[in-house]
């Protein structure tokens, strides 16, 4: 790790008077989530065109099913790491105005960040998809893992066992599928926040998603800057004032150790 860039960005953080984050996937690696498009990532196995569509959804839950049971599991065993708790102590410290993450595993408010906006909705709650009636997925989960994946995606594929509500609507985690309309205003309080921070810490996202993509342009337009860390090199590079190419969960609690030095 680059300790002297490390500690060019802990003056910089000194000096923020409004810090945002921007979260991926890369952050909750460590907590055992891979991300989705690295080598063996979900995406490389399942075409999220067919399992990640929400069209595909309402016509047959069980393509959707068949990917997120996987998701949902792993969900379900992890922890928040040290990536994510070193934001909640930058929020605790006072630094951090709140994290927008695309994560649906809910582990940034497990570790203790209070504002956190979730672009891509989240695993912990699902809701009905005609009446909107909201269930804890973990009660769905509860029933879901008590089949042999194989076996019930077969029981699915004929149209059994697919999470119903009592008014016959398909029951679905409130993570937002392709073709589906986002939170608007969690859309626009991203969008603010990005636009009116000093500094926006980008972590762990390949930012080939929209609308996170855009929001880094958002800070720079406004005259922030832009930290980023990663573990591999993506366009934000190019545009970024602080670059760190590594593990968020080594990165970042050594940057909040700097910051607990200096006071
Ligand atoms: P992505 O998979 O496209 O990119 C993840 C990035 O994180 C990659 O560039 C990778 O190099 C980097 N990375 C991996 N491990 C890292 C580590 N330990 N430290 C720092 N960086 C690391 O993810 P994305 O940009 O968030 O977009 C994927 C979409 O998939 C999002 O919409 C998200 O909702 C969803 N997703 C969510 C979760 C989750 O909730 N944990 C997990 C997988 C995917």
């Amino acid at each position: 790790m680059d300790t002297s860039s490390l500690q060019n960005l802990a003056t910089a953080i000194k000096k923020s008077s409004r810090i945002v984050s921007l979260t991926g996937a890369g952050i909750s690696v460590a907590s055992g989530i891979p991300d989705f498009r690295s080598e063996g990532g979900l995406w490389t196995r399942y075409d999220p065109s067919l399992y990640a569509s929400y069209s595909k959804f309402v016509e047959d839950p069980s393509y959707f099913w068949e990917m997120h049971i996987e998701t949902m599991r792993l969900i379900d065993r992890a922890r928040p790491n040290p990536a994510h708790r070193a934001l909640a102590d930058l929020e605790e410290l006072g630094l951090l105005k709140g994290v927008i993450t695309q994560n649906i595993d809910g582990l940034h408010q497990d570790a203790g960040t209070s504002t956190v906006y979730e672009l891509h909705g989240t695993n912990k709650t699902s809701s009905c998809i005609i009446c909107r009636r909201q269930y804890p997925t973990k009660e769905i989960a509860d029933h879901i893992f008590s089949f042999q994946k194989e076996d019930l995606i077969r029981k699915m594929r004929r149209g059994n066992e697919i999470p119903a509500c009592d008014c016959g609507g398909w029951i679905k985690p409130d993570v937002i599928l392709f073709g589906e309309k986002m939170s608007h205003e969690v859309a626009v309080a991203a969008q603010e926040l990005a636009s009116s921070c000093d500094l926006l810490l980008v972590v762990g996202t390949s930012l080939q998603v929209q609308p996170a993509a855009s929001l880094p342009f958002a800070t720079k337009h406004n005259g922030g800057a832009i930290a980023f860390i990663n573990r591999e090199p993506t366009f934000l590079n190019r545009i970024a004032d602080h670059v760190f190419l590594g593990k968020a969960e080594e990165i970042l609690p050594e940057l909040v150790n700097m910051l607990n030095a200096a006071t």
